[in-house]
């Protein structure tokens, strides 16, 4: 894990930047009055600023194109959470939040930190929605699968999570921020009712993806899913061999995968299979209708 090593660099120079940039910004209030929050990931921006509107200046920290699960914050990253209020975690079991966090959450001790995850149910890491869950005598020790903001049931409670960090911080914006709130849960709700309607009628019918976002979406909705990269670890051929039988046996018609990431790899399994490419960015930041998107093309695929 070298990655902690090369942030203590960026400490350094987080340091000496600020030493050199003028104390003219009071603490946690960005620069043009609003409050400085920072987030882990675009999805949640998206929900902040839904919620906050223009009372927040919202920073993420892994930007757009990025990869969560290896992206390290940058010195002007750094910067900007000396002089913010507020972070607002995942707090699904991240990458990026396993290796950083603690170190972020050490260059400003006054920020208050939001668990979106608070009140969701974390599925372990390698659940496969393909086969019967194993009776394993030994019980392992799991990780959990971070892709909690995919299920739009679980995008409303991380909208309600961050309104009450930001009631708690400024509560002089509570009238706003409900009214803010209660528009974009309705959005959700009707996002969830929507995708529930349409997928209605492929319960149980089985979506391959090259990333494993999607464990949370499968769970909501009565779909078998699997992931043909098992997070940090190489394809071997047996499992690759694996994943072309199961998808010809259940007519899976495409694959899902992220942009820039392992085309190359699925587009050779999509041949075996004789599936298409369906591109689905897990981290877009427009939510709704981004999922709304992806329930299309999932029914198109069925
Ligand atoms: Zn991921």
């Amino acid at each position: 894990m070298i990655y902690p090593s090369r942030l203590m660099i960026s400490v350094v120079l987080v340091l000496t930047l600020l030493a050199l940039s003028a104390a003219s910004c009071s603490k946690g209030v960005a620069d043009d009055d609003r409050l400085g929050v920072i987030v882990s990931i675009l999805p949640q921006a998206e929900f902040l600023e839904k919620v906050g509107g223009d009372r927040v200046d919202v920073t993420v920290m892994v930007p757009y194109g990025a990869d969560p699960h290896y992206y390290e914050p940058s010195p002007v990253q750094m910067m900007k959470l000396a002089r913010s209020s507020m972070y607002v975690k995942v707090g699904s079991g991240i990458e990026f939040e396993l290796f950083y966090l603690d170190q972020i959450l050490a260059q400003n001790r006054d920020m208050i930190v939001v668990d979106c995850s608070r009140g969701i149910t974390l599925l372990p890491a390698d659940h496969d929605h393909a086969h019967e869950p194993q009776n394993n005598e030994q019980e392992e020790e799991h990780a959990t699968d971070p892709h909690i903001w995919l299920s739009p049931v679980n995008a409303r409670i991380m909208v309600q999570n961050i309104f009450e960090g930001l009631v708690h911080l400024d509560p002089e914006g509570r009238g706003y921020y409900e009214e803010n709130r209660d528009a974009y849960l309705q959005e959700l709700r009707e996002l969830d009712e929507e995708i529930r309607a349409e997928l209605a009628n492929s319960q149980g019918s089985l979506f391959l993806s090259y990333h494993d976002f999607a464990g949370y979406f499968a769970e909501e909705y009565g779909l078998n899913f699997m992931a043909i990269e098992v997070e940090g670890k190489d394809l071997s051929p047996l499992w690759i061999q694996e994943i072309v039988q199961t998808a010809r046996s259940m007519g899976v018609k495409v694959i899902f995968s992220p942009p820039q990431s392992g085309l190359e790899r699925v587009s050779v399994i999509a041949r075996e299979i004789g599936a298409g490419i369906v591109e689905f960015d897990p981290l877009a930041r427009h939510y709704v209708e981004n999922m709304r998107v992806f329930a299309r093309e999932l029914i198109k695929a069925s």
